[in-house]
């Protein structure tokens, strides 16, 4: 698949007919989806039992697929290709290709090759500082901060946050404009300071700001349309809280994301990142003194100020002092609102789909079969898109072992064409 995808740039679309995504290859898939997006067609026999954080276009019980397809004339395709993967070995004939299954150095072939229980990561090594792209180049950047896991630590100024994060972005060839928000207790924090260089501020208490932050992404994902490209940024110890929003907005949109935490994760995450950040080490970037006074000193303020709690804003920082001051309700915690995971929202994020369906190239492995009651079954579901012209290539993974055909199904449905 990786392979594929390397030689068919989308649009392009791949299905997969295995019950083993959510297992075996998810973390990767939903990586290599954040980085180049395809239309993602499933079929199982059986339900994943785990959610999938992976976007798809659709998902059909393999049954009830196969189903539909029963009543339809078959259309024979040709030129399927017969392939033994233990051997590297492949033949356009069918005899040659029963002949070799039923081999000596076949059978060899699979003693030696050891049946494996994890799939090799390919994307472990992505997502460590990636230069821009000319498209990301000037793209807006988000950054949503959390001051309560990522504070200003002892030694530093308020007024340096801001140009650190653009200095860690130019460095890495980022240069659009950068809008900050700092979710936190801003009764103690250096609101004037904080304002001053235009970072917007939202009052919360501990464990609301996540999902105040969720709602603040899914804002601006409405005011950024999925062929826009954009950064975004959290600055966080606890992304994971709010990744599943994250990571649906990342494979379902040209949208690039940046990391700061105070502390490494233990392990790697299935968010895909352009770069990520010690928090500390970002401030303490190759920033000087005096770049910092004068950048601060010509910065006008626009700040914003938000209380994430009773919804109130405006751009006066002594209306804003006034008011979290002003009711007892400030005191307190919130616990009503805290949440500890941030469930997605169902049909918020539905992909923007822009199906393109071959049928001829719409095969399934060797049983090469295509029928017109398939492409009904799709053109249902997205009528517009498929009257256009079909574009970009299909490929069909299907998983045999752990999603055969099914006993009661007749046979000569699936006879082989070759
Ligand atoms: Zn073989
Ligand atoms: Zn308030």
């Amino acid at each position: 698949m990786v392979e594929w995808r390397d030689q068919n740039p989308p649009p392009a679309t791949m299905m997969i007919i295995s019950n083993q995504v959510g297992s075996q290859f998810s973390w990767d898939l939903v990586r290599l989806q954040q980085r180049t997006l395809y239309n993602l067609f499933l079929a199982y026999s059986v339900r994943p039992v785990f959610s999938i954080v992976l976007s798809t276009s659709q998902e059909w019980r393999w049954k009830e697929l196969l189903q539909n397809k029963r009543s339809a004339p078959l259309v024979v395709v040709q030129g399927a290709k017969l392939y033994c993967k233990s051997c590297n070995y492949g033949s356009q004939r069918l005899k040659k290709f029963r002949k070799h299954l039923s081999s000596y150095n076949h059978a060899r072939e699979e003693g030696v090759t050891t049946v494996y229980t994890n799939v090799e990561r390919v994307t472990a090594d992505w997502g460590r500082n990636y230069k821009a792209t000319p498209e990301f180049a000037t793209a807006k950047i988000q950054v949503w901060w959390d001051m309560f896991d990522c504070p200003i630590p002892q030694g530093y100024d308020a007024r340096q946050v801001r140009p650190s994060i653009e200095a860690a972005f130019k460095e890495l060839g980022y240069s659009g404009p950068v809008s900050i928000t700092a979710y936190g207790d801003h009764k103690h924090t250096p609101l004037q300071a904080l304002s001053s260089t235009g970072v917007h501020v939202a009052h919360a208490v501990p464990g609301v700001e996540y999902k105040r932050m969720a709602g603040d992404v899914r804002e601006w994902h409405a005011d950024n349309p999925p062929q826009t490209a954009a950064i975004m940024m959290v600055i966080s110890d606890n992304v994971d809280i709010i990744s599943i929003g994250l990571v649906k907005l990342l494979q379902e949109n040209k949208y690039n994301l940046f990391l700061a935490y105070s502390f490494r994760p233990y392990q790697m995450s299935y968010l895909l990142t352009s770069a990520e950040w010690l928090w500390e080490s970002l401030l303490a970037g190759p920033l000087t003194k005096h770049s910092l006074l004068s950048e601060s000193e010509s910065s006008v303020s626009t700040a914003m100020f938000h209380c994430k709690l009773c919804r109130f804003d405006t751009i006066s920082i002594d209306n804003f002092r006034a008011h979290l001051l002003s009711d007892e309700k400030h005191a307190q915690e919130v616990n009503s609102d805290m949440i500890t995971e941030i469930k997605p929202e169902s049909g918020e994020y539905r992909r923007t789909l822009n199906l393109s369906y071959d049928r001829q190239a719409f095969h399934y492995n060797s049983l090469v079969k295509a029928s017109k009651k398939t492409t009904l079954l799709l053109q249902k579901k997205e009528k517009t898109t498929l009257q256009q012209a079909a574009q970009g290539k299909t490929a069909v993974y299907w998983d045999y072992e752990n999603v055969p055909v099914p006993y009661d199904f007749p046979a000569e449905t699936f006879t082989s064409t070759s």
